[in-house]
């Protein structure tokens, strides 16, 4: 079983449930992003995303209004850095209370601190932020220690019974020999599955370190032939359209992000604008424009956030995709 079943079958009922609606959009991940303030400023992440002040955080009650009214089966709490987010164990109570499944996605660096107060449940799992190796991750975290504390959280996150999980996020930099290194070492120490994505060129980075399309379709042909060894949790699909293999429209309502300064619109990457309510993001959004991929922005995306939702969304289209699915689910 490649993935926790009770996801998968939560996910199928939640869009059984909006077909038999009439739904033609809705989401099926939260991305929530309770506060912008972070111990770390990694050189792929925008400013606004670590320089909060945590005075401005969302208040608990903003953050279970998301989960409520977006409807999404999947949360990940994200930032900023959520460790540093004061009602996060509350919050997290409040999402498995509510049947969600949470991804807690975190730096590592203070994990100690929610372990004291928290404990496993099967709907949470802890996803630690992993970049490659040593050398690289301390150099993507601009800071030393960092790969080291993330390994013995995971290692103490696993002993206590937690589901941990790994997200790497691959640079221009990023050696595919390294990265099947990284997943030889996090199946040696246990972990339970490992998520990975092209980084986004975010328009305000003057960095060097992103790939165009190109770069991301050979690296991503490795990755592919390396998820057939190792328990990546990305779908087969998804890795074939980062290897160039395949077409996708983009699927920017499937994850909804919602931040201190609003529901960010369009995507979990691109701010156009930041919407106060609900109605005013979902319903304002021009979703027809986005999924055709036509802004420049998009040219170069290969996220996940945009495009396992459409992995979801056309997989009813073909039954050689839906057999690839349950053969990479079930006998994997
Ligand atoms: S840990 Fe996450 S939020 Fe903090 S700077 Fe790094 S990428 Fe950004
Ligand atoms: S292609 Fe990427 S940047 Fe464009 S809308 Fe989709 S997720 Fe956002």
């Amino acid at each position: 079983m490649r993935f926790p079943l009770h996801v998968t079958t939560d996910m199928m009922r939640w869009q059984v449930k909006n077909k038999m609606a009439g739904n033609k959009r809705y989401p099926v991940v939260l991305m929530l992003e309770p506060l912008y303030t972070c111990n770390l400023a990694c050189l792929g992440c925008t400013p606004e995303r670590h320089t909060g002040d945590i005075r401005n955080r969302l208040t608990l009650d903003q953050c279970i209004e998301a989960i409520e009214v977006s409807g999404a089966p999947v949360m990940s709490i994200c930032g900023g850095e959520p460790t540093v987010y004061p009602e996060l164990v509350p919050l997290v109570e409040a999402a498995v209370e509510r049947k969600r499944h949470v991804y807690l996605c975190t730096n590592g660096i203070l994990l100690d601190r929610f372990f004291e107060k928290a404990k496993p449940h099967p709907r949470l799992s802890i996803n630690v932020h992993l970049d490659g190796m040593r050398d690289t991750h301390d150099f993507v975290c601009d800071r030393e220690g960092v790969f080291d504390k993330a390994i013995a959280m995971i290692q103490k996150g696993l002993s206590l019974g937690y589901q941990v999980c790994t997200n790497t996020t691959v640079f221009k930099e990023t050696s595919t020999d390294e990265i099947e290194d990284m997943m030889k070492h996090l199946v040696s120490i246990g972990v339970n599955g490992m998520f990975i994505s092209p980084g986004y060129h975010y328009e305000k980075l003057d960095t060097d370190h992103f790939m165009f399309k190109k770069e991301i379709h050979e690296k991503f042909t490795k990755i592919l032939a390396l998820s057939a060894q190792y328990p990546v949790f990305n779908t087969p699909l998804f890795l074939e359209f980062a290897a160039g293999r395949r077409e996708y429209p983009c699927t920017p309502w499937g994850n909804v992000t919602r931040t201190p300064l609003g529901w960010k619109g369009p995507c979990y990457l691109i701010g156009d604008k930041y919407f106060a309510t609900w109605e005013e993001f979902w319903n304002t959004v021009d979703w027809d424009y986005w999924e055709k991929r036509e802004d420049e922005r998009c040219q170069n995306c290969f996220m996940h956030s945009g495009f396992e939702p459409s992995v979801v969304r056309k997989l009813p289209e073909s039954l050689q995709d839906v057999w690839k699915i349950a053969k990479w689910q079930f006998l994997s």
